[in-house]
């Protein structure tokens, strides 16, 4: 069954909660390595797309994701903003005029969400970033993708591979973002951007249910 165009609306509407629940969780976790601000700027952002919604809810796939592109650019100060807005840029743009996304479009559009974070951080795996829980999913999705299994699967299996991505970055040392600063005593923690992209592909899949 391919993803339509009420599904990604329900999905956005769902990132939104999912991140204000989890907004003191992304905090803490961004405390030890960073300014202890992520939750906040994700919980900022998306408060700004949920009341940018209802002016694109009728438009295209591709549309929708680029307006969430726009406002987290435009809201979301830090890192992530401009990271996780080139992401839906990306996203939108691979998916210009389509109203429903089948597996193949659903893997297209989040290589091409990968590409842009890795682009604009200049991020590989392996640096303690949200890379590291985005490479691994992703590579889940194709694999599945390629195995024909149901939509609903390939988008757990995204997910799980995300939670697994997002734990292996705590023995990671950071090289890039702020908690690159910290060099060695960055290693023994969970990096908060791999957290909210799991959260965010978390609710992808739930929304498949
Ligand atoms: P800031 O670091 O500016 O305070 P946030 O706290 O909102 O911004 O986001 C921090 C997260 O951004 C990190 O946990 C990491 O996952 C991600 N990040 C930071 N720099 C990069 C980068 N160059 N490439 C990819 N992701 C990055
Ligand atoms: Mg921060």
């Amino acid at each position: 069954m391919p993803i339509t165009t009420e599904d990604m609306v329900r999905w956005i509407n769902r990132v939104a909660a999912v991140l204000h629940e989890n907004r003191e969780y992304l905090t803490q976790l961004d405390s030890p390595i960073g300014d202890s601000d992520h939750g906040i700027n994700m919980d900022r952002g998306f408060k700004a797309v949920i009341v940018k919604l209802p002016t694109v809810e009728n438009m295209d796939i591709g549309s929708i994701l680029k307006t969430v592109g726009t406002t987290l650019v435009s809201t979301v100060g830090g890192a992530s903003g401009p990271l996780y807005g080139t992401a839906f840029l990306r996203a939108g743009m691979a998916t210009s005029g389509k109203n429903e996304l089948y597996e193949a479009d659903v893997v297209h559009m989040l290589e091409a969400a990968l590409e842009g974070i890795k682009a604009r951080g200049k991020a590989q795996p392996g640096e303690k970033t949200m890379v590291d829980a985005l490479t691994p999913a992703i590579a889940a999705m194709k694999e599945a993708e390629q195995q024909n299994v149901s939509m609903s699967q390939l988008l757990h299996r995204g997910s799980e591979a995300a939670e697994a991505g997002m734990k292996a970055t705590i023995p990671m040392l950071a090289t890039k973002g702020r908690a690159s600063y910290l060099g060695e005593r960055s290693i023994g923690h969970q990096d908060p951007g791999a957290t909210s992209s799991w959260l965010m592909l978390k609710a992808l899949a739930d929304t498949s249910a």
